[in-house]
């Protein structure tokens, strides 16, 4: 691995939880993964400000921890002023970075709702708070769902950072070449930002090709079929995920990538098995 364990930079994505339950246990899990020293926690934010409250909560809860953490935003069915408001309030708990996005529609709500592009929301906030939060976008290594083109995608993403974005954190995918073309294709179209690499740990099979089908990330056929040979046995579908997605972070890692965003599904295991085996393989 090319960056030493100082250098690493990782940040831990959570959902908000739907109950007191989901609450507590969370607050373990970002106990537990706080050994690893992360730049940031950041908190999801439901489709047309369904969770505006539960994920300010959990943000809130785990700055006065002392965590550094962004909440994800968008415009969803919100008017400017209620947004202006909600980050008026992170600005005020010590909120200093904040996940800009576009958001999907909520399912069942039809044309009831509208959806504002990222880089609307960038220009808003640079607008309103100067230079106050680090903006982090989302990018694309497989190419958006509803991309016209590989190619508008890219120009899209560079409007990000012409709005004012500061860095960008990929979808997951499990195809490194993937990303590394991406980099490329972005640095030729003027891109100098840091793109960190979403990694996504491998925890149930089913949920993930599903979610991956809705999300436009390509799980490799291969890859497909041998986990699909484990069936219900989800011992060895976590071992293969852990051994696959260590081998993932560490080619990223030695060829440039700039950090890690892990997906952590709210759980401690398998994101702090894949970090303790990166730590481990590390020359001394
Ligand atoms: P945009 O960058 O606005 O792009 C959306 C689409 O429109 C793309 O196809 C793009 O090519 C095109 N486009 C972009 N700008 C323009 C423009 N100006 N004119 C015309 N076309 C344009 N979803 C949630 O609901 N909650 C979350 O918390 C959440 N967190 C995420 C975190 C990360 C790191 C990532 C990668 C995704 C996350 N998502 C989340 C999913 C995301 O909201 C969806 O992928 C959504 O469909 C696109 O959001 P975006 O910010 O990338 O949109």
């Amino acid at each position: 691995m090319s960056n030493n364990e100082e250098d690493l930079r990782i940040s831990f994505e959570f959902f908000p939880p739907k109950t007191e339950v989901g609450r507590e246990k969370l607050a373990t899990v970002r106990e537990q993964l706080a050994i690893f020293e992360p730049e940031f926690y950041s908190v999801t934010y439901g489709a047309g400000g369904t969770t505006r409250d539960t994920t300010k909560n959990i943000v809130l809860e785990s700055i006065q921890q002392g965590q550094a953490t962004a909440p994800h935003l968008s415009f969803g069915g919100d008017d400017e002023a209620t947004i202006k408001q909600l980050l008026s309030d992170y600005k005020e708990a010590g909120v200093n970075r904040i996940v800009a996005l576009r958001g999907d529609m909520p399912s069942g709500m039809g044309g009831a709702s509208q959806l504002v592009y990222a880089n609307e929301l960038v220009s808003f906030i640079r607008e309103n708070f100067g230079q106050h939060f680090h903006l982090e976008v989302a990018a694309y290594p497989e190419i958006h769902p509803e991309s016209k083109g590989y190619k508008s995608d890219i120009e899209y993403l560079k409007g990000k950072f012409d709005a004012g974005a500061n860095s960008a954190i990929t979808q997951y995918f499990y195809n490194p070449d993937a990303y590394f073309y991406f980099i490329d294709q972005c640095q030729a179209a003027g891109i100098e930002q840091d793109i960190v690499p979403g990694i996504m740990p491998i925890i149930n099979y089913q949920n993930l090709a599903r979610f991956s089908a809705n999300c436009g990330a390509e799980i490799p056929r291969w890859m497909a079929r041998r986990l699909e040979d484990f069936g219900d046995d989800s011992e060895s579908i976590k071992a293969f995920g852990i051994d696959l997605v260590t081998d993932l972070c560490e080619m990223l890692l030695d060829n440039g990538a700039p950090g890690l965003h892990f997906y952590t599904m709210n759980q401690t295991q398998p994101t702090a098995q894949i970090l303790t085996n990166l730590l481990a393989a590390e020359p001394e």
